[in-house]
């Protein structure tokens, strides 16, 4: 399906689950692969199987990984044409992707002045205002420092309301006031972070949904003015503002409602000129989408959306970056099906403190429907230098049912001997009731861990 101009061997500015992800795509497309790694990660799969592997830098992530000049310094001496940055690390750095195109690099992902419009959540609630795509009410821009129109703008929104930093992103940066009273000494707080997390204090004001769902819809387009969406997914189960479990399509949601914003996504996509994959995420309440942020990267829970769709999105963004128009249409895509995805974390599964170590015996699960994606093997060293996460675990199944029964079967075969995960956590979810049910919002698993 895909057109023969290819590009001939890309660097993968990555590591774990996603460095073996993208070097998987890459050698199905007969693209020569080069692995960057940090002394801590000699041990990691990918490096075995690329065909190229250059040590960047240290174990600290801002001495390797987010090292820009190693990094590029290693696509020169390897003559690489294209660099992959992942999800994390550099993915969405518009200063990163401008300094990989100035060098001669093709950089598999968006435009370095999309990632800007898009990384500042002021400017991408604009565009997305302007493109017909429904956001949550708020102040109309950043919120002024000035504190009587502050104050104003709190009253005609409504309380509850949320500080969001512009430049926030992982869950930080956020603060949700219920009272008038506490909105200046808020905003000031959240100024204070922003400006030393991001380097950005910029904050504004929405309104705090009280009950909503995280729905987000997955885009692809080729910045040639072809643009589509995959469907939707529902990443509400989260603790902190994480992601813990996804599926794919969201259960329950109105279909008029989704059709509408699906197609404001991708209409959205052909007016920003947006180029690669991308994700819209919204909150979901009262059968309404409200806009939240725009993510211009593949994500960690991309593969349900792949599941349901027999779309492989990663060969996809190397037919982009490689010049090509998208290889299919709006029509090509049917959604089929069901499916879900556990993150697997090394962590404690009661306290969530991280748990790196060697990992004794490693025993993937298989069967109809099951894929791992995972970096792990049997006499690993999970270092403690990175993100926890270590695979993840994802079923398809031609209902919600289905996936649900192969995901239990799944979590009894995986065996991972050696340091602790969260699978028992995730061999609760799979038998929770109200998660079964479907349709749960994001403070479910919250009250559900405080409840325990
Ligand atoms: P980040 O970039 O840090 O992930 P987001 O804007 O995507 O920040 O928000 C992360 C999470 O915070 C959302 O999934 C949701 O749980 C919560 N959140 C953000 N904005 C609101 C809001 N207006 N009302 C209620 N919850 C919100």
């Amino acid at each position: 399906m895909l057109k023969p101009q290819k590009l001939e061997k890309v660097l993968i500015a990555n590591r774990g689950e996603i460095a073996l992800r993208i070097l998987r795509a890459c050698k199905e497309m007969g693209i020569k692969t080069v692995a960057v790694y940090s002394t801590a990660d000699k041990e990691l799969m990918h490096l075995g199987l690329a065909d190229e592997t250059v040590c960047i830098g240290p174990a600290p992530a801002n001495l390797s990984y987010l090292h820009i000049p190693a990094i590029i310094a290693a696509a020169e001496v390897t003559g690489a044409t294209a660099i992959h940055p992942g999800y994390g690390f550099l993915a969405e750095n518009a200063d990163f992707a401008e300094q990989v195109e100035k060098s001669g690099f093709a950089f598999i992902g968006p435009k370095a002045d999309t990632i800007r419009l898009m990384g500042d959540k002021v400017s991408a609630k604009h565009a997305m205002i302007t493109a017909g795509v429904p956001t949550v009410p708020g102040s109309d821009g950043p919120l002024p420092e000035d504190e009587e129109t502050a104050l104003r703008i709190g009253r005609e929104v409504g309380y509850p309301v949320i500080i969001k930093a512009a430049g926030g992103g992982g869950g930080r940066g956020m603060r949700v006031v219920h009272r008038e009273e506490d909105l200046i000494e808020a905003a000031k707080q959240t100024r204070e972070e922003a400006g030393a997390w991001f380097s950005n204090p910029m904050v504004y004001l929405e309104k705090y949904l009280t009950n909503p769902r995280h729905v987000e819809v997955q885009v692809i387009s080729d910045g040639q003015g072809n643009a589509i969406h995959l469907g939707d997914r529902d990443c509400s189960l989260q603790r902190r503002h994480q992601k813990v479990l996804e599926e794919a399509p969201a259960p329950g949601i109105d279909e008029t409602a989704r059709a509408e914003v699906l197609a404001r996504c991708v209409k959205a996509c052909v007016d920003i000129n947006y180029r690669g994959a991308g994700t819209f995420e919204f909150l979901y309440e009262n059968g309404r989408f409200y806009f939240i942020e725009m993510n211009t990267r593949v994500q960690v829970e991309h593969p349900v959306s792949e599941m349901v769709t027999g779309i492989d999105i990663l060969k996809e963004m190397l037919s982009i970056a490689a010049g090509n128009k998208l290889s299919f249409t709006q029509a090509d895509v049917n959604i089929h099906g069901h499916s879900l995805e556990c993150r697997i974390n090394a962590e404690d599964p009661a306290t969530f403190m991280p748990s790196p170590g060697m990992v004794k015996h490693f025993h993937a699960p298989g069967g109809n429907g099951v894929r791992v994606d995972s970096h792990l093997y049997s006499g690993y060293k999970v270092p403690s230098n990175y993100d926890s996460l270590i695979g993840k675990l994802i079923t398809w199944g031609s209902t919600r049912d289905e996936a649900m029964a192969r995901m239990r079967n799944a979590l009894d075969e995986i065996v991972v001997d050696g340091i602790k995960t969260n699978i028992p956590l995730h061999r609760d979810l799979v038998n929770d009731e109200g998660f079964c049910k479907g349709g749960v919002n994001i403070h479910y698993l919250e009250h559900k861990l405080a409840n325990q």
